[in-house]
């Protein structure tokens, strides 16, 4: 069968590798090209959009694509939603793979907010120093709130033109541990976390941070889900796959 992988996800690269030596599967990881240097995938990869919607159902076409796997993060909501659109036009079966979302602890001091602009909104109108973790674009919301400091961590530096005033960056790609980011909250005085509800490990550590230090954490919600069948985790990806397949040599 050939796949198509959405990804950008560390979901995506291990559903890569367990695909690698399967000789039922003939797989592609779709990368955005976003990151500048991006993890080695271990199957071959395509990086760049597809043109929206009909860009990626020709793409399906001119491939043969069986089955579309929807690997990507739970905010790229675009892509999710031309994935969708694109399978359904072309008849391809799809799967999202999505993460769960973190919850809340009892000592938690979440604040939760529907979307970026209201996180911005949210720090208040005293200035704080926020260390900020949405990734490199979306950041004008915050331009609107010059009167905090902000501790940017991302994997590349965005443009300088598109930083709020008083930002200052830091690059660094996870898996982050928990002593890293207890220091870095300490050393750089952070006040208030504003975050992404991304879910997984990889990121998790700044939340038990913030909770050991008390800190508030902005929390923004993710964007309503796909309506595709969707699994949580890789283990039962490989469950759907190994489905699809039978059916797939059955004639299905
Ligand atoms: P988005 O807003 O949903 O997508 C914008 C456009 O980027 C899409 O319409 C598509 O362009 C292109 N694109 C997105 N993902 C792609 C992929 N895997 N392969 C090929 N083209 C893709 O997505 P985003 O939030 O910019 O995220 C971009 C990538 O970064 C995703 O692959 C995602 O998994 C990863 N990522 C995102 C976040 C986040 O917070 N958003 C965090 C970590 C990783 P066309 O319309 O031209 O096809």
């Amino acid at each position: 069968m050939n796949l198509l992988i959405l990804g950008g996800t560390s979901e995506a690269s291990a559903l890569g590798r367990a695909l690698a030596e399967d000789g039922r599967f003939r797989a592609t990881i779709s990368l955005a090209g976003r990151t500048r240097n991006p993890a080695p995938q271990p199957l071959p990869a395509r990086s760049g959009g597809f043109g929206g919607i009909d860009g990626l159902v020709g793409y399906i076409i001119e491939h043969c694509i069986d089955a579309l796997i929807d690997a990507t993060h739970p905010f790229a909501a675009q892509m999710s939603r031309h994935a969708e659109a694109a399978a359904r036009q072309t008849a391809t079966d799809i799967l999202v793979i999505r993460r769960h979302a973190w919850q809340r602890q009892l000592s938690d001091r979440w604040i939760e907010v529907p979307d970026l602009p209201a996180a911005a909104q949210a720090i208040g109108p005293v200035a704080r120093r926020v260390l900020l973790t949405i990734g490199q674009k979306d950041l004008e919301p915050f331009a609107a709130a010059p009167h905090h400091h902000y501790l940017l961590r991302s994997v590349d530096a965005p443009p300088p033109e598109s930083l709020p005033p008083r930002t200052e960056v830091i690059t660094a790609r996870g898996p982050f541990a928990l002593a890293d980011e207890l220091e870095l909250m300490r050393a750089q005085q952070i006040g208030v976390l504003v975050t992404k509800n991304s879910g997984g490990s990889a990121t998790e550590a700044k939340l038990t941070a913030a909770r050991m230090l008390h800190l508030p954490v902005i929390m923004v919600a993710r964007p309503a889900p796909p309506t595709a069948e969707t699994v949580a985790t890789v283990p039962e990806a490989l469950a759907w796959l190994a489905r699809r397949h039978a059916a797939h040599q059955r004639g299905e």
